[in-house]
C-alpha cells in the first residue's frame, strides 16, 4: 500500500531506484519494517524522501505509523555497520533475525513538515537567487553565463560552467542562483548542489559501507549538477576518479554540470590532468574584486532588503573602506546595523567610522585609512582635519603628502578611495603626492628614516 501511494507521488526513475529494491519485513502494530539494501540506500532515503514516506505511512497506516529499516550486510561486516547521519535512530531490541538481515534495525521518527514537497532535495538555499545577485564589471560575464545556463542547462556550449575567485566574491551565491533558477523554472529538473567536501565524504562513506553502487547510481540521475569549490578534490586521486566517471556519464547524457574553484583550474594542482582537460569543454569564467560602484550597489540593496535607510555619505564611506571582498562588506553593514538598534541611534558617518575600527581591529594585519591619517597627524603633529582640509601651507602639505603615500603602501585602496578619504581629492591629485614622496626618500636621508619609522609604527 506505501509504495503505491510513492509510486504516485515520487518521478518515476527515482521510485525504479529507490523504491523497488525495499522489501518489507514485518508490520507490527504501527511499525512497518522495511529491509533496504545498504547504508548508503537508507541515508538517502532519509535525506530525499523523509516527506514522501510519511505521505504513505500516513496513508497506509496512519499518523502514528513509524518506519524501521533493516539493513542488509555481509556476515563479516555486521559490526561496522556506520551510524545514520541525520536521524536520530534507535535499534530495535526485539527484532528477529531474518537470515542476511542485520540485527540492528535503525527507527526513524519521521517530522511531520513540509508534507507537500514531495521531491528530491536539492540542497540549495532559496535566498540566493539572480535578483539579489548585484552585477558589475567584476562579474559580468560569469553572471551573464549563469544565466545563460540556468535559462538553458546542457544546452548552451557552457557546459560545464566553471567559475572561479577569491573567497567572499560571490561564487556560493552565483551557482546557487543559477540551481534555483532551473529548479524553479522545471519541476521535473534534479539539481543538486553539493560541495566537493560533501561529495568525498559521501564517496568515503559509500566505500566503507560497500554501497558505492548506489552512489553512483543517485549522481547518476542528477540533470543539473553544482559541485562548489573543486580545489577540495585536489589530491584525492579516487574521489576525482569517481567525480571523472559521474562528470562523463552526465556530460554525455546531455546533463549540465556547474563548478567553482577558488583559483583558476591551471593553478589546482594535484587535480588529474583528464578532468582538466574536460574543463575546457565549456567555459572557465572569474569573479573579481567588485569596483566601487558594486559595492556601493551591494550595499544598498543589502540595506533595501533589511528595510533600513542610510544616508548616501554613509554608504559612500563604507564602499571606499571596505574592498576586499562581499562578504567583509556585507559583514560590515550587518555589524553597523546591529550597533544602531543596540544604541538606538541612527546610522551616521560618526557611527560608520566606529564600527569599522572594531571589526578591523579584529584583524591585526589590516590597517585602515584611518590609522595611517592618526599616525600620520601624531607624528606631525597636525590634526587629521588638517590632512583633509585645503589648506596649502608647507606644514601640511607635506604630512599630507606622507599620508597619501602610506595609504597607498598599507592599505589596499584604490587611488579615487584614497582621494575620497582626503576631502574629496582626485585621484591624480593622490598619483602626484606619492610621485614627490618617492622622489624625496631617493633624494632625502631624512625622509627616508621619517618614511621608515613611520612604517614601523604600523608593525
Ligand atoms: P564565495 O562562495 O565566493 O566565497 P559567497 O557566494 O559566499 O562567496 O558570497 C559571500 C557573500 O557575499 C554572500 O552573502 C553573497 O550573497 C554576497 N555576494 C557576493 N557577491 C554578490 C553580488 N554580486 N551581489 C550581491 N551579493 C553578493
Ligand atoms: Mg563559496
Amino acid at each position: 500500500n506505501c509504495l503505491r501511494v510513492l509510486q504516485e507521488i515520487v518521478p518515476e526513475a527515482s521510485y525504479k531506484t529507490w523504491f523497488e529494491p525495499i522489501v518489507p519485513v514485518r508490520m507490527q502494530g504501527s511499525v512497518l519494517t522495511i529491509q533496504v539494501p545498504s547504508e548508503f540506500f537508507y541515508e538517502w532515503l532519509e535525506e530525499n524522501f523523509v516527506h514522501a514516506l510519511r505521505k504513505a505511512l500516513d496513508y497506509a497506516i496512519g499518523r502514528d505509523g513509524q518506519l524501521e529499516y533493516s539493513i542488509v550486510v555481509d556476515q563479516g561486516n555486521a559490526q561496522n555497520r556506520p551510524i545514520a547521519v541525520n536521524m536520530p535512530t534507535t535499534k530495535n531490541p526485539q527484532s528477529s533475525k531474518p537470515d542476511n538481515v542485520s540485527p540492528d534495525i535503525l527507527r526513524s521518527p519521521f517530522q511531520l513538515k513540509d508534507l507537500d514537497s514531495l521531491t528530491l532535495d536539492s540542497y540549495l538555499n532559496p535566498s540566493y537567487t539572480f535578483d539579489n545577485y548585484v552585477e558589475g564589471d567584476c562579474n559580468r560575464l560569469a553572471r551573464n553565463a549563469g544565466h545563460a545556463v540556468a535559462s538553458r542547462p546542457g544546452l548552451t556550449s557552457f557546459n560545464p560552467l566553471m567559475i572561479y575567485g577569491g573567497v567572499g566574491l560571490g561564487k556560493t551565491h552565483l551557482v546557487q542562483a543559477i540551481g534555483n533558477f532551473v529548479k524553479n523554472n522545471n519541476q521535473d529538473k534534479f539539481v543538486l548542489y553539493v560541495t566537493s567536501e560533501k561529495f568525498t565524504n559521501q564517496f568515503l562513506n559509500a566505500i566503507k559501507s560497500d554501497s558505492l553502487r548506489d552512489f553512483n547510481q543517485f549522481y547518476m540521475q542528477v540533470d543539473v549538477l553544482v559541485i562548489d569549490d573543486v580545489q577540495f578534490l585536489q589530491k584525492k586521486e579516487k574521489t576525482q576518479d569517481i567525480f571523472f566517471h559521474i562528470f562523463n556519464h552526465l556530460h554525455q547524457s546531455g546533463k549540465q554540470i556547474i563548478m567553482t574553484s577558488d583559483r583558476p583550474p591551471t593553478a589546482l594542482g594535484g587535480l588529474d590532468d583528464r578532468l582538466l582537460s574536460r574543463f575546457k569543454w565549456g567555459l572557465t569564467t572569474d569573479l573579481q574584486t567588485p569596483d566601487l560602484e558594486t559595492r556601493i550597489a551591494i550595499i544598498q540593496k543589502k540595506l533595501v532588503a533589511e528595510g533600513v535607510y542610510i544616508d548616501d555619505s554613509v554608504i559612500e564611506y563604507l564602499a571606499h573602506s571596505i574592498n576586499t571582498n562581499v562578504r567583509e562588506l556585507e559583514g560590515v553593514v550587518v555589524s553597523l546595523m546591529a550597533q544602531a538598534s543596540l544604541n538606538r541611534r541612527d546610522i551616521d558617518l560618526e557611527l560608520a567610522k566606529m564600527t569599522l575600527r572594531n571589526i578591523v581591529v579584529n584583524d591585526e594585519k589590516e590597517i585602515t585609512i584611518d590609522t595611517v591619517q592618526e599616525m600620520v597627524a601624531d607624528f606631525y603633529n597636525v590634526t587629521i582635519a588638517d590632512l583633509k582640509s585645503k589648506s596649502r601651507k608647507r606644514e601640511v602639505v607635506h604630512p599630507r603628502q606622507v599620508a597619501m603615500y602610506l595609504a597607498k603602501e598599507m592599505t589596499e585602496l584604490s587611488l579615487k578611495s584614497i582621494g575620497y578619504h582626503f576631502g574629496g581629492r582626485d585621484h591624480s591629485t593622490v598619483i602626484h603626492a606619492i610621485q614627490l614622496v618617492n622622489d624625496l626618500i631617493k633624494e632625502k636621508a631624512e625622509i627616508r628614516e621619517e618614511i621608515a619609522k613611520l612604517k614601523g609604527y604600523f608593525k
